[in-house]
């Protein structure tokens, strides 16, 4: 076995997911899958490539229509690039696997945040780069001062940045967006950009990638399992300057030669014409996440407010137990399903990932159960 590989565990997201079922009658708000159909138009367009038979391989780098659409929309965000320097890939997590994988030697040093999204951290260790980890503020928005420090260690050869966050719901601040640019420009160093959820946003939208005199440092990962609600269609994509894409485009190949050709069309449909859908989702969203926000406070639980994504990251300190443990017995006593904050790295310890993209009946269900939970097991909290 390769000994990289055996150093990694399968995603504590998943793991939790599956120990769901085997309790009975539990409510899991474990999934970062919305609750909404695909658009309409996204299906027809899938149906009409499957009648028209659209299943060939596509070019490597997906169909030129979606790559010039992307870069249309992505100029919605004040973000230019050209079709040549978009590759569509197999979800967000291949565009994610090839980027890394095209970049890093064995050895080299990459920064990450704490808590984050556990694949930047253990694709890593696949390939045998040296994490190292960055902290964040306490409501987890970026602490410049953190990456500043950790950039003195002139080996850090690049930095991942993730807003809007899983699972925090953090975002990237004009200020905050200025400062790191600052930064970036003095450094020697490449900024890999996961903005899977950037579309999902309750407040103004910031991101290095929207910065010209730094983009041949920037490569931008996105992607529309989240905001197309196509999970299970596998369509992300990256962005970035040609010196960047034309090794990445070697992975991409031989690893998935290119994305599903299908998908690519619905992709294609929904920049044309779901846009509105997305917009009515982000709405429901943020309602969502200022119930969840209330319901939270009345519980008497520490939260800082999500301005992103559909996930919220309540603290769970104040009862004396590794989340591992505290979320085991809520799911087993409480019947409740969370992500303990570990399944994101250590810097997750002492919090719960929540997912709010379930029906209201269901959160309500939900915090219903975890106060009556909470209720029993620390009377006194
Ligand atoms: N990046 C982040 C921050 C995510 O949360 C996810 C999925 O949950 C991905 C990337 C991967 O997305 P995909 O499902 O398109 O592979």
């Amino acid at each position: 076995m390769n000994k990289q590989v055996e150093k990694v565990q399968i995603s504590g997201i998943r793991r939790f997911a599956e120990k769901v079922k085997n309790v009975d009658g539990a409510i899991s708000l474990t999934i970062g899958q919305p609750d909404f159909c695909v658009p309409e138009k996204v299906s027809e367009a899938m149906i009409n490539a499957i009648k028209t038979n659209k299943t060939t391989y596509t070019s490597n780098a997906g169909i030129d229509e979606l790559r010039e659409e992307i870069c249309t929309y992505l100029k919605t965000f004040e973000i230019e690039y050209s079709k040549d320097e978009i590759c569509v890939t197999v979800g967000g997590s291949e565009g994610l696997y090839s980027v890394l994988f095209a970049l890093m030697n064995k050895g080299d040093k990459i920064l990450i945040p704490g808590p984050a999204y556990p694949a930047y951290e253990n694709i890593s260790i696949m390939i045998g780069a040296e994490v190292v980890n960055y902290g964040l503020n306490e409501n987890f928005t970026l602490n410049i001062n953190e990456i500043r420090a950790k950039l003195k260690n002139e080996d850090i050869k690049y930095l991942i940045l993730s807003f809007p966050s899983n699972p925090t719901g953090a975002i990237l601040s004009k200020e905050q967006r200025d400062e790191l640019v600052e930064l970036i420009k003095e450094k020697d160093i490449i900024v890999i950009t996961d903005e899977m959820y950037s579309a999902i946003i309750f407040d103004d939208y910031y991101s290095v990638a929207q910065a010209k005199e730094i983009k041949d440092k920037i490569i931008y990962v996105s992607g529309f399992s989240k905001i197309f609600s196509m999970t299970g269609l596998r369509i992300g994509y990256v962005a970035c300057p040609e010196k960047y894409m034309k090794e990445i485009i070697k992975v991409h190949q031989y690893g998935v030669s290119c994305a599903p050709s299908i998908s690519q069309y619905g992709a294609l449909e929904g920049l044309k014409s779901s846009l509105e859908d997305v917009e009515h989702m982000r709405k429901k969203f943020e309602r969502r996440k200022d119930y969840c926000m209330n319901r939270l406070k009345q519980l008497n639980l520490e939260v800082a407010e999500p301005r992103g994504a559909f996930y919220i990251f309540p603290s769970i300190k104040k009862f004396n137990m590794i989340s591992e443990e505290f979320c085991e017995k809520l799911l087993n006593e409480g019947k409740l399903a969370c992500v303990p904050g570990t399944a994101f790295g250590e810097l997750g310890e002492g919090y719960m990932r929540i997912s709010y993209c379930y029906s209201d009946e269901t959160l309500k269900e939900a915090f219903d159960r975890l106060g009556n939970f909470l209720k029993s097991n620390f009377p006194n909290y």
